[in-house]
């Protein structure tokens, strides 16, 4: 079932979607194959510098950019990232992207949130590399005028040069830095590690590790 929100008819939110009192609500969009340390560090500093409510962790079905990931893993991914947050306050997962439309564009997401809650104010969290990428995501320039960004630094991204490159395609663009130390840690090192029999402790926690191992 996909409900779309773009054309002037509005449907009711899915049933499985979270009820919401949270005021606040920090978009955390990914493939999420598998997540790691680097993704809930940023997730628990965001949520602790921000101060919003609520940082929703948003498994992308079908990313634009990935043509190899599809449904046939989403549900696996979901259950690392709800592994990865293990229960902590604050932080969940939430399948929203599920009942959208493929390719899973983030200005479909959002579009969505701020249709099916309107009690709620929305941001949106990324690293820098994504952040830098921004002027190329479908549909940005309405992305950027709905909603603000908060941005997690990674290694070769600078913020500052990322944000100039961005706002010269894209003026209305409104990100805020969050504060914490460098993780050179990405999906694809670990999935390399994975496929060559290394070990991944530290690296991603044992119980999404179980996830990962058990397979979709
Ligand atoms: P891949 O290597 O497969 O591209 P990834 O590690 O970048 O994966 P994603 O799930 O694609 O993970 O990332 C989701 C978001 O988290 C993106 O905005 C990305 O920039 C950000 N992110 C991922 N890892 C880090 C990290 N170590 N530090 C800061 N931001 C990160």
């Amino acid at each position: 079932v996909c409900y779309t929100v773009d054309s002037g008819t509005t449907f009711q939110r899915p049933g499985d979607l979270p009820d919401t009192s949270a005021k606040r609500v920090l978009l955390f969009g990914g493939t999420f194959d598998p997540p790691h340390i680097g993704h809930l560090a940023m997730a628990q500093l965001a949520w602790e510098q921000t101060g919003v409510d609520e940082v929703w962790f948003l498994p992308a079905p079908s990313p634009p950019h990935k043509a190899e990931i599809g449904d046939d893993t989403f549900s696996w991914r979901l259950r690392m990232v709800e592994a990865l947050i293990d229960g902590r306050p604050g932080l969940r997962a939430v399948p929203i992207e599920m009942y959208l439309p493929r390719p899973s564009f983030s200005v479909d997401t959002v579009r969505a949130c701020q249709t099916w809650y309107t009690e709620t104010q929305f941001s949106f969290l990324l690293g820098t590399d994504s952040l830098a990428q921004l002027p190329t995501w479908h549909g940005a320039q309405e992305l950027v005028k709905r909603i603000a960004f908060y941005v997690a630094g990674r290694s070769g991204y600078p913020f500052a040069a990322a944000l100039a490159t961005v706002q010269s395609d894209l003026a209305d663009v409104r990100a805020t830095p969050i504060e914490m130390p460098l993780l050179d840690v990405s999906s694809t090192w670990l999935r390399e590690r994975l496929a060559n029999g290394l070990d991944v402790f530290g690296l991603v926690p044992p119980r999404v590790l179980d996830v990962w191992n058990a397979g979709p």
